[in-house]
């Protein structure tokens, strides 16, 4: 998993800045951002609310606009403005799962034009029936029921709603997902299932995923590679076994002394790290973005940068 010389970059995020407002209201929510998404593999961001990582889905989602930097997807811009037929590819390659699947789904719409609805942008070659026939498909590959095109959002559970949600992801036949927080508002005894469905897909189709969660605990299961954000920077880039193992900067360390390790030794020994940004001392020395360890990305001084790699 570590090797990265010939994979295909899917996604190249460079430095990327993302802001709301403007003037004196103006409020950066992503600063300078850089990562780049293989082909195929499940790229996790984490980081406790706020701190910019529905921002970034939506930017690559070309929800909100950015204010510097790029989004390359396949070698090409899409942030800004791009010409009509690239804007056609993008809406029909990457699609968004969304957290709350309560507040995502047209409650006054029944679920056959719920799943179908993007059908109708990408697929204008369909009849209504040809149309109907593919909602029903998308459902039964979520493990849903045909029957249930013809119902209503509120029918359903928490749980089959989200996997609504996914069907009409599904439906254009994406490349890219990006699955916003998908199963932080289940319930506990089902979103396990919502996740091995969501791995099940990408198996059987290739899919490449950013994954988005807050806590480390589900993330370190799925991703391939996890980025670190805290308000706005992302700090921290690793394969995740080695993020897990050999965490270095603060931040990260304090959000995986947060979680349950299966370890028991480790579990007995280990203490609740607090972060205080106030630790590090960038009024003298900026940080940047360093390889502290192979292919282990780190945003910090070099002072940090020397005591760091001293760590494992
Ligand atoms: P996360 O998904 O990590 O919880 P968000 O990307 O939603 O974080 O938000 C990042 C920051 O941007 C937060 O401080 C949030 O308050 C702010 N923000 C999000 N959306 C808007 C908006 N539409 N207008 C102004 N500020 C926003
Ligand atoms: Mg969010």
């Amino acid at each position: 998993m570590a090797q990265t010389q010939n994979r295909e970059v899917l996604l190249d995020v460079k430095n990327l800045e993302i802001s709301y407002g403007t003037g004196k209201k103006k409020f950066v929510a992503v600063k300078n951002a850089n990562f780049q998404i293989y082909k195929g593999e499940t790229f996790g961001l984490v980081g406790e609310s706020g701190s910019g990582k529905t921002t970034i889905g939506r930017a690559i989602m070309r929800i909100v606009p950015t204010s510097g930097g790029e989004i390359l997807y396949g070698g090409q811009k899409i942030n800004g403005r791009i010409p009509r037929a690239l804007d056609r590819k993008v809406i029909q390659e990457i699609q968004m799962i969304f957290q709350d699947p309560q507040a995502s789904l047209n409650e006054r719409a029944k679920v056959s034009y719920i799943v179908g609805e993007g059908l109708m942008n990408v697929r204008k070659d369909l009849s209504p029936a040809e149309r109907e026939e593919k909602v029903k498909q998308a459902l039964l590959d979520v493990g849903l029921l045909p029957e249930f095109a013809s119902r209503f959002p509120h029918e359903f559970s928490g749980g089959q709603r989200q996997r609504i949600g996914i069907a009409r992801a599904l439906i254009v036949e994406p490349k890219f997902m990006i699955a916003d927080e998908p199963i932080s508002a289940l319930d506990m005894s089902i979103r396990a299932q919502v996740l091995n469905l969501l791995r099940f897909l990408q198996k059987q189709r290739d899919i490449t995923y950013l994954f988005i969660a807050h806590d480390l605990s589900v993330m370190r299961y799925i991703s391939d590679r996890i980025a670190v954000i805290h308000k706005g920077d992302i700090v921290e880039l690793a394969d995740a076994e080695e993020l897990i193992a050999h965490a270095l900067h603060p931040y990260t360390r304090a959000l995986l002394s947060a979680i349950p390790m299966p370890d028991p030794q480790h579990e007995r020994t280990k203490t609740l790290l607090t972060y205080d940004p106030a630790q590090h001392h960038y009024e003298t020395e900026a940080p940047a973005w360093r390889e502290l360890r192979p292919q282990h990305y780190v945003l910090c001084s070099e002072a940090e940068a020397e005591q760091w790699s001293a760590l494992y």
